[in-house]
């Protein structure tokens, strides 16, 4: 599995259909001279089983050709071209992706004609693509979008009250991301709970530096957090979440910054790091606990938008049976699951202190009222690489 970032590339070799981790290899700071390789045999527990490599690595054909390099000559093999498929996370497929697809010349286009809706990530995918169809040109390749799973959302959710020109001519709509994480979520659900994804009403949660919301009936997503870009809806790391756009047209005649700066402002320096300088959970839970009030509002405004969604959503499905929390702090802090949850008893939604507390990895169960409320790890890897697998071999994700 590869995901290309824009100065990053992280290559994942998984044994199917269990999904074993082989080998882990993350590339950094691509383009520049003190580029990092890391790689891990995860498959060990001892954690020597590792090597790196830092030095000049021009681009992502030079990352992947690393890569390469560094696995023959620790002799783990076998090298990238040696694997069966190679599926490429994507992150913009717009409207023309459903699912995944087989990347061929036209699919190439495809996502190339999606860089104006995603310019920082489909770039940087298509150029891990691009590399490895020269690279390793004998290996079917395989993208997987994050934006596929939402594409399942009616007009009446994913269309903006916005000019309708806007649509037609710009693409203007949500679109949804961390699609690959929700189907993961919807997964795991109906394997645990042993129904098949018809069967039930979920609201996924995925809550990590990036976090989102999906509302999915029987199997099928039908609304999202996230919009045209991953921009909008919960409060993350360092987004900001839903605002009022006119605070941008308030910022450019009441500020200096201009649009470039704004958009800048609203991605990388608001959410929990805008309100209290970190967007790291674990560090603003320390300094609430050490008294600092505005780490404290910062996880109130957190959990309330969170709450606020999961009303909206309850309201979209009629009933709902599963509430599921997964990634970094979906699946480790007990207190913010708690704390989401609540004051939603009328909607059936209570969390059993004992059973979050002691949460211990895998899909748990801490519900104490009649919704299921589910801890699921995070599996985006094992999703991306089963959706791949199951395109190459013509069954539909
Ligand atoms: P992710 O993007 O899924 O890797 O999630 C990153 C977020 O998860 C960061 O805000 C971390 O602080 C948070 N996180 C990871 N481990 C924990 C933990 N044990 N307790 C609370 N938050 C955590």
């Amino acid at each position: 599995m590869i995901n290309s970032g824009s100065s990053s590339l992280k290559y994942r070799l998984l044994d199917m259909p269990g999904a074993a981790v082989r080998l882990d290899a993350v590339v950094e700071r691509i383009g520049r001279d003190d580029s990092h390789l890391r790689l891990r045999r995860p498959d060990t527990s001892d954690e020597t089983q590792g090597c790196e490599w830092v030095g000049p690595i021009a681009d992502h054909r030079a990352a992947l050709a690393q890569v390469d390099a560094s696995l023959r000559a620790s002799g783990w093999g076998p090298e990238v071209g040696a694997a069966d498929i190679v599926a490429h996370r994507v992150v913009h497929g717009g409207e023309s992706f459903q699912g995944p697809a087989l990347i061929d010349d036209q699919v190439v286009a495809a996502i190339r004609d999606h860089c104006r809706l995603a310019p920082l990530h489909n770039p940087a995918n298509l150029a891990g693509i691009e590399r490895c169809r020269e690279l390793f040109p004998q290996v079917p390749q395989v993208a997987v979008f994050d934006t596929a799973f939402h594409q399942s959302l009616p007009a009446s959710a994913y269309r903006y009250a916005l000019p309708t020109d806007w649509y037609h001519r710009h693409g203007v709509r949500r679109y949804g991301f961390h699609g690959t994480s929700h189907a993961s979520v919807l997964r795991q659900t109906a394997a645990f709970t042993r129904r098949p994804p018809e069967a039930f009403n979920l609201i996924s949660l995925h809550l990590g530096n990036g976090a989102s919301a999906a509302a999915i009936r029987a199997g099928r997503c039908v609304d999202t957090s996230m919009g045209l870009t991953p921009l909008e809806g919960l409060v993350m790391g360092t987004r900001s979440g839903d605002i009022d756009p006119a605070i941008l047209f308030h910022m450019t005649r009441d500020s200096d910054l201009d649009l470039s700066q704004l958009e800048t402002a609203l991605n990388r320096d608001s959410g929990l790091k805008g309100l209290c300088g970190s967007n790291d959970l674990r560090e603003i839970q320390r300094a609430v606990e050490a008294g600092d009030a505005a780490a404290r509002l910062a996880i109130d405004i957190y959990c309330y938008r969170i709450k606020k969604y999961i009303g909206a959503y309850a309201a979209v499905l009629g009933e709902v049976d599963v509430l599921a929390f997964t990634a970094g702090v979906g699946e480790n802090s007990a207190s913010i699951r708690a704390q989401v949850c609540d004051g939603l008893e009328s909607l059936g939604i209570a969390v059993d202190e004992q059973r979050n507390q002691y949460y211990q990895g895998g899909v748990g169960e801490i519900q104490a009222g009649a919704v299921k409320v589910l801890v699921v790890p995070a599996d985006e890897a094992h999703e991306i690489a089963r959706q791949a697998l199951d395109c190459l071999h013509g069954v539909s994700a």
